[in-house]
């Protein structure tokens, strides 16, 4: 903290952009979000300019609410692979985005500096400097979207591999010739543990004809294509019987997946974040259980323990805004001296 100078009380701008969403929020100094504001990510078939398109609108609503508050930089968490420079997205599975140059494409609309970084990693940073992963020098943090995100944080920093590209976790193969993944592999991690694992789970109950989905049955009007991944958190909720089948199976693949991350990076903690962790302990339990079972050294080690995030669907927006302030506020320090 400077106490003054650059951005004292002001409010900066963090934006998540995530396969079927765009959050972006003004958030203060502590942390907490003062206002929000949403677009559809327009779809993969469009063209990468569609993606900027809603970005630069959301951020210029924020900007113009912000007025004199606003921070003079822009935070985006991206869910993609970010090149080691920060500047460009080299690849996303669920966006349009290839070699896309995000910083100053943006930077260049908005008429300041943009900071990118992965979404997870931005969602890890808030959770270290704000939430569930406070004090913990050596921090895993999975979300559970559309895919996996994944982030490594050690003494607070955010681990991004030597080209960028660490945490990708998601795609480390499970299942040989498993389900085919948008990465364009089979098997990959986030086709088991995932909103789109639920969903696809979900439809081929219905298709199967299960009278035992008659609980999903209820969301999908005749069509199992209707079928979302938060109908069925909704249904476990309520205590459907394959609705919670279903989450478990989730719970037990992501519970397989951190037994392996575990015995790569030994985490201190482990926090499960994203759409599908609001399942909370209908998630976490069966995540726990297969994660004792399948730890290598097991009886022998800690058990990392395994929790909720803090921050929910913010942390990435969050992470994002505290990422651009951090960084700007070192660059003009620099160039202060
Ligand atoms: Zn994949």
């Amino acid at each position: 903290m400077t106490g003054g100078g650059p951005g004292a009380g002001s409010l900066t701008v963090g934006v998540d952009i995530g396969g079927t969403k765009i959050a972006a929020g003004l958030v203060d100094e502590q942390g907490a979000v003062v206002r929000r504001t949403r677009r559809d990510t327009p779809g993969r078939t469009l063209a990468p300019r569609a993606v900027e398109d809603a970005i630069a609108d959301a951020v210029q609503e924020l900007l113009d609410a912000a007025g004199e508050r606003a921070y003079p930089a822009v935070g985006i968490g991206a869910a993609g692979f970010v090149s080691s420079d920060r500047a460009t997205v080299v690849f996303a599975p669920h966006l349009a985005w290839r070699d896309e140059p995000l910083r100053d494409a943006l930077a260049g609309r908005l008429g300041v500096p943009v900071v990118v970084d992965n979404d997870a990693n931005a969602a890890g940073w808030a959770e270290h400097r704000y939430g569930a992963g406070q004090g913990e020098p050596r921090l895993l943090l999975v979300t559970l979207g559309t895919g996996i995100g994944g982030a490594l944080l050690l003494d607070g920093e955010v681990e991004r591999g030597r080209w960028g590209l660490a945490g990708e976790f998601g795609h480390m193969q499970v299942v040989p010739e498993g389900h085919r993944c948008e990465c364009g592999n089979r098997g990959c991690w986030e086709q088991y543990a995932s909103g789109k694992a639920l969903q696809r789970e979900a439809r081929e109950m219905l298709l199967a004809g299960s009278p035992y989905a008659a609980g999903l049955a209820r969301w999908s009007e005749g069509d199992p294509g209707r079928v979302e991944g938060h109908h069925v958190t909704a249904a476990a909720r309520d205590g459907d019987g394959a609705a919670l089948d279903l989450i478990g199976d989730v719970g037990r693949w992501l519970g397989v997946g951190l037994a392996n991350l575990a015995a790569a990076l030994d985490p201190g903690r482990i926090l499960v974040g994203g759409g599908v962790s609001q399942s909370g302990e209908l998630l976490l339990r069966p995540t726990r259980e297969a994660f004792a079972r399948q730890l290598t050294g097991r009886g022998h080690r800690p058990l990392a323990p395994i929790t909720a995030t803090d921050l929910g669907t913010d942390a990435g927006l969050i992470g994002a805004a505290g990422l651009a302030r951090e960084e700007t506020m070192a660059d003009r320090e620099d160039g202060s001296d």
